[in-house]
Formats: structure tokens, sequence, C-alpha cells
């Protein structure tokens, strides 16, 4: 289907027959959800042996005592875990909660009200303001409207975030504070940054305010579907560019053991680690250190945790080639629309003609298929171009993945005639 070179006649013929199509479909009153990035029942199922490991020992290794207060950093077996993930030392890292997008509402909070390192906070700059590469993570986007932080869109490239645009902006803007990044099998686009994107962020440092920082969110850090894909360290590219302090790293297991009941973890240097804990302290007297041993008894190895990751890809695979099959049988040789070929991750991200995504939703929704809202990849929800819609097939059975994108291909096939017709 080539729409650009069709004739108003095929058009119409087009909308005929994709109308009916749609009406058939809609009579099978279907009730799908492909939203949000959740771990399917299977996944989840890999990590039930964390019930009853510790098996009444609840001491840690060097004898703390889990069951009691205290330890704000977390306790030493679980930040070597933290370490072993984001591959850092573990005396740069904190081991916390069940959730990093709670770290990083905290350290945004920390910049924001008390500044990192001895900068000035940034709620005492004018007008105070994050990069945000796009299309990007819903609720990043949402920390920073909550806190009235500005957000500047930045275009998300094959290789990470457009570098240039991003370089120019910091540059001429002094408000700039901070980028959000996911910089393996990013959300939603899968792409991983390449060396020379990490090295450029990671020289960022260097042109803008001192209290800028890089908000490092590595969600999808081990969580390849193939043979494992290399993200460049961003903690040696600072180091070798003496910009250290520029950079805050995330990572958790809530993709790996149980979504709202794994661990997280910030990586920071020791300047802002000590921020945070400045913060932090006042906060909560210790994290939960019981479901952070269990952590560290069900992955003694690292290999361990790798082999782990390997049962999920097992599973998320078949889902992941259908979401490709069905987009590249209906759009390959088309002109309807772009997408990413993700190695990891949890998103497929499909770019449609322009100003046909909100469209899209809204059909597959009346078709009882449940999308991400259109414009959630982009600050204040609202995508310029009305073109994103992000993929999530993990929850769903294979099954109904097969069924709600062949829902979708319709649905973009026809908001696609219709948007055409109109504007002919
Ligand atoms: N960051 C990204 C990029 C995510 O996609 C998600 C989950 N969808 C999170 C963070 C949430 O992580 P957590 O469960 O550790 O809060």
């Amino acid at each position: 289907m080539h729409i650009d070179s069709a004739s108003r006649e095929q058009l119409q013929e087009w909308e005929k027959e994709l109308s009916a199509q749609y009406q058939r479909i809609c009579e099978h009153e279907l009730s799908l959800d492909i939203t949000r990035g959740k771990p399917s029942a299977d996944q989840l199922h890999l990590a039930d042996k964390l019930d009853g490991i510790l098996n009444g020992d609840y001491r840690a290794a060097d004898g703390t005592d889990t069951r009691n207060y205290g330890g704000l950093d977390g306790l030493a077996c679980a930040r070597d875990l933290g370490a072993d993930i984001l591959q850092v030392p573990s005396e740069e890292v904190i081991a916390g909660g069940n959730s990093s997008l709670t770290l990083m509402y905290h350290a945004v909070l920390t910049g924001y009200l008390f500044g990192f390192a001895g900068n000035t906070p940034w709620r005492e700059l004018e007008n105070p303001k994050f990069l945000c590469p796009v299309p990007g993570y819903d609720r990043h986007f949402s920390i920073c409207e909550q806190l009235g932080i500005g957000m500047v869109n930045v275009p998300m490239t094959d290789s990470g975030p457009d570098m240039d645009a991003a370089e120019e902006l910091v540059r001429n803007d002094r408000d700039i504070i901070g980028i959000w990044c996911v910089p393996k099998f990013s959300n939603p686009t899968g792409v991983t940054y390449s060396e020379d994107t990490v090295d450029r962020l990671a020289q960022l440092g260097q042109i803008a305010n001192p209290g800028f920082r890089i908000f490092w969110d590595n969600a999808y850090a081990i969580h390849d579907l193939e043979q494992q894909v290399n993200l460049p360290s961003i903690r040696s590219a600072t180091l070798a560019n003496d910009t250290a302090d520029s950079v805050i790293q995330f990572a958790s297991t809530s993709k790996v053991t149980f979504a709202g009941s794994g661990v997280a973890f910030v990586s920071s240097s020791p300047a802002n680690l000590a921020s945070l804990k400045q913060q932090m302290q006042a906060m909560t007297i210790g994290p939960d250190k019981v479901n952070q041993l269990r952590h560290s008894r069900f992955f003694a190895e690292f290999t361990m945790l790798k082999e782990h990751m390997q049962k999920h890809a097992e599973i998320l695979k078949p889902k992941f080639a259908c979401v490709l099959e069905q987009l590249e049988k209906s759009f390959g040789e088309s002109d309807l629309g772009e997408w990413e070929k993700p190695r990891g991750g949890y998103f497929v991200s499909f770019n449609t003609r322009p100003g046909c995504a909100t469209e899209v939703i809204k059909l597959a929704a009346d078709a009882g298929v449940k999308l991400t809202p259109a414009g959630a990849t982009f600050p204040y929800g609202k995508d310029p171009e009305d073109r994103n819609i992000r993929i999530a097939p993990s929850f769903p059975p294979l099954e109904e993945v097969d069924t709600a994108m062949s829902v979708f291909v319709l649905c973009v096939k026809l908001a696609s005639v219709r948007k055409q017709l109109q504007m002919a």
C-alpha cells in the first residue's frame, strides 16, 4: 500500500474495504491491552523461589540482622548486585526500596530543593529545564511536570539523543539542569546509545551549568533478547572527561524478579551520593533489607542473574517477533509507518504518517484494543506531529498480542487512508 502515489478513487476503494473489515472486527467485542510494559505472569513465576528463600536465616554475610532498622546505603551484598548490573564499584551504589522511579524522583527533588554537591538548588534558577529525548518515558516527564521543571524536546536518533541539538541547547541556556536518558533499549524506541553519544554526553558537564545532571536510567541494562548488546560505560567516559559529578545512574530488578517488589539502585560520584543521602536520611531510617537479602541469595552469582534473564528473553522473544512480523508484513512495502527493531527492552515504537496516531489509538480502543494514549511519549502529552505509538507486548499472552496487532495494523491503514482522503 502506497498512499502518496494512490489516486482518489483508489483511496476511496481502500477506505470502503478497510471500513468493512474494521466493522467486522468491532463485532468481536475484544478486550485487549498492550499499553504498559509489565512483565507477564509467566515471567513473574521465574522468581517465585524468592519466597521462603531465607528460611529463617535473616543475617547477611557481614552479620547484619536484616530485620532491624538501619543501613541507609542498603546491604553490602545488595550493593554488589547493583554494582554488577550497572558495572560500577559497589562503594558508588546505594541499594534502595523497590522502585528506581522513586529514587529518580528523590534525586530530582534533591537537585531542586538542595542542589547537588554544593551547587545552586535548581529552584533558585529563573526557569530550570530538563532536556527530554523524544519519544521518551512518560513517567520521567511527569516528575518534571509535577515539580514545575520545564522540558525541552531533543529528537532521538538511532544512536541516542541528537547530540548536536543537545550541545547547542546546553551551551546557550544555563537554566538547563538535566537530561533524561534511557541509554540501553530506550523506552520506547529500543535504541542503545553509541560510543560517540555516550562520550559527547559525558562532555556536556564541561559546558553546562555546574549543577547539570544526566539522569542515566538504565532500566533495561540486562534485558537483552538475543546476544548481549554492549552499552559504553558513562562512568568511564565522565571520569575521562573530569565530569564524574554530572551523571547519576539508576537500575532495578523490577523486570528481573517482581515488578512491584524488587530492589532499586542509584549510583553516582561520592559528592552526589552524599547529597542524596542528606535528603534521604530525613525521610527514612533505611530500606527493606530483608528483600535485599532475598535478592542477594537468589542471585548469589552474577552468572545466575544472566541465566535468569535468558529465561525472560525466551518468554519475550516470540511476542516481539509477532509484533515485528505483523508490522513487516503489513507495512514493509508501504509508506504507512516506521519502526525500530529492538534487540531488548520492553517496547516497539511505531511512527504513523503525520497526524494519524490519535485516530489510530481511538479506532483501536473502539475495537477493544487499548494502546498507550497518543502523545504519552512526549512531555506534556504533546506529540507535535501526532505520530508516535508505543507498543508494549510483554504482558498479554502471545495469542492476544497477535490479535491486538491485527487490529492495530488495520487501524493504522484505515486512519492513514482517511487522513489522506481528507487532505486530498
Ligand atoms: N525507567 C524506565 C525507562 C522504565 O521503562 C520503567 C518501567 N516501565 C521504570 C523506570 C520503572 O522502574 P521501577 O520499577 O524500578 O520504578
